[in-house]
């Protein structure tokens, strides 16, 4: 049986829509707040219908040198157009981008991973250090 760490994919974003595009800055100076943007589709959209979406994207924190990761944050990205009247013509669509406020006290690594309803699991990382 295949590992669960088998099915998630991981690509270049200029060039594969369904990897997370982290950004964030190179160098943060510990125990300061910083920006944190986690977005699919920068350079290549991807679809946004209630047939074919992204579900949910998660952010973790692995510390340089360390073995576990910590969850930073999880977002539910919960509207894709469902309506009584059918798919795709509700009020509301959740875009797949979000923003976190992150303080860090050791450089590390940001990890992201998202989940498309059709093409699966998709993971990408951004190094920080400390300045
Ligand atoms: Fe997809």
């Amino acid at each position: 049986m295949a590992d669960l760490s088998s099915s998630i994919q991981k690509g270049d974003w200029k060039k594969e829509k369904h990897t997370p595009v982290i950004e964030a800055p190179e160098g943060v100076k510990a125990g300061e707040l910083f920006d944190v943007t986690v977005s699919i589709g920068k350079e290549i959209a991807h679809p946004n219908t209630t047939e074919h979406h992204i579900s949910w994207l998660s952010l973790y924190f692995l510390p340089e040198g360390g073995k576990f990761t910590h969850q930073v944050g999880h977002f539910e990205l919960s509207a894709h157009g469902e309506s009584t009247k059918g798919p795709n013509v509700g009020p509301v669509h959740t875009h797949h981008r979000v923003g976190i406020q992150v303080k860090i006290s050791t450089p590390g690594t940001l990890q992201a991973l998202a989940f498309c309803n059709i093409h699966g699991l998709w993971e990408s990382k951004k190094e920080i250090g400390l300045i």
